[in-house]
């Protein structure tokens, strides 16, 4: 099965001469069970309006448009978009866009929100992707997504974890993420040299800390995990005193705010809950 794909995979890839570029992190899905797991768990509705990332040679993007979904499929790579107009352009239910999905003006491709991100995305930009997705989580209600085990675990880790930081937070503080299943380098080709998850991130309506200011918030979780091995307490100071991350409160109000938020100040950042650090933002801003 996994070979008759890869034979369908390199069959696309030498009818349009193409050899897979480092650069644009290609890597193809050619497991038939792989892509119809993924198909499942996003599960489109009739009609749905779906965004992928990525969609390379259109294996994904051929399913989900079976599975009744509208997609918008934004690709980088001139060969693929070529390559996806002719094998699916004729679909009305598919529109294939040319573009970068760090440059492009979301709003003008997403007129009507809130859709659901799907890709198997490029894992050299998976964090920016990660971020823009977040930030512009007016237009998406959730993101299926393919990633690196390795980021995915930092994206589910509990706090106290070597694995919890930025990307745990700062995705955590809007919404959530759950690994739905692992996926083998050998589902690939060519195969990526790690082991890759598939995870779904929800950003509900209702956000978990509604009242945050998520701009004053990402400066005081990057001056706590500036430095990693220092207490929070003196992270914060020392950041603060070097005007880093745009963080800039006087010691003495990090003590006032500290206290205030609940937080022992010679705890290690990567002990602090998203919630104490929602709290700490709180704090600082009064
Ligand atoms: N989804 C396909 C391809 C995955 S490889 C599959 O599963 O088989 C990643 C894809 O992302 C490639 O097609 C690559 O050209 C594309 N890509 C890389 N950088 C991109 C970017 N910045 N914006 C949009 N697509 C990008």
């Amino acid at each position: 099965m996994a070979a008759q794909q890869n034979h369908t995979a390199h069959r696309l890839l030498a009818r349009y001469r193409i050899r897979p570029t480092k650069r644009l992190g290609q890597n193809f899905l050619v497991n038939r069970g792989v892509l119809e797991k993924i198909v499942r768990a996003v599960a489109p509705e009739a009609g749905e309006r779906l965004l992928e990332i990525g969609p390379g040679l259109g294996t994904l993007t051929r399913l989900l448009a079976m599975a009744g979904a509208h997609v918008t499929a934004i690709e980088a790579d001139r060969r693929m978009v070529e390559l996806l107009e002719a094998e699916l352009g004729g679909r009305p239910n598919v529109r294939i866009v040319y573009g970068d999905i760090l440059e492009v003006d979301l709003d003008a491709l997403i007129p009507t929100p809130r859709w659901r991100a799907v890709g198997n995305i490029p894992y050299n930009i998976s964090s920016p992707i990660l971020f823009l997705l977040r930030d512009q989580r007016q237009l998406f209600s959730e993101a299926i997504l393919m990633l690196q085990k390795e980021v995915a675990e930092r994206l589910t880790a509990r706090v106290g974890t070597k694995e919890y930081g930025l990307l745990t937070i700062g995705l955590g503080a809007v919404g959530t993420c759950e690994r739905i299943f692992d996926v083998a380098p050998g589902s690939f080709w060519p195969p990526p040299k790690v082991t890759s998850s598939i995870v779904r991130l929800r950003f509900p309506e209702l956000p978990p800390y509604p009242m945050l200011d998520l701009a004053a918030f990402t400066r005081v979780v990057r001056a706590a995990f500036g430095k990693r091995r220092k207490t929070i307490r003196n992270a914060l100071v020392m950041a603060a005193a070097e005007g880093q991350y745009g963080f800039t409160p006087t010691p003495r109000a990090i003590d006032v705010a500290l206290s205030t938020a609940g937080i022992d100040p010679v705890l290690r950042p990567e002990t602090v809950t998203i919630a104490h650090f929602a709290a700490l933002t709180g704090a600082l801003a009064t």
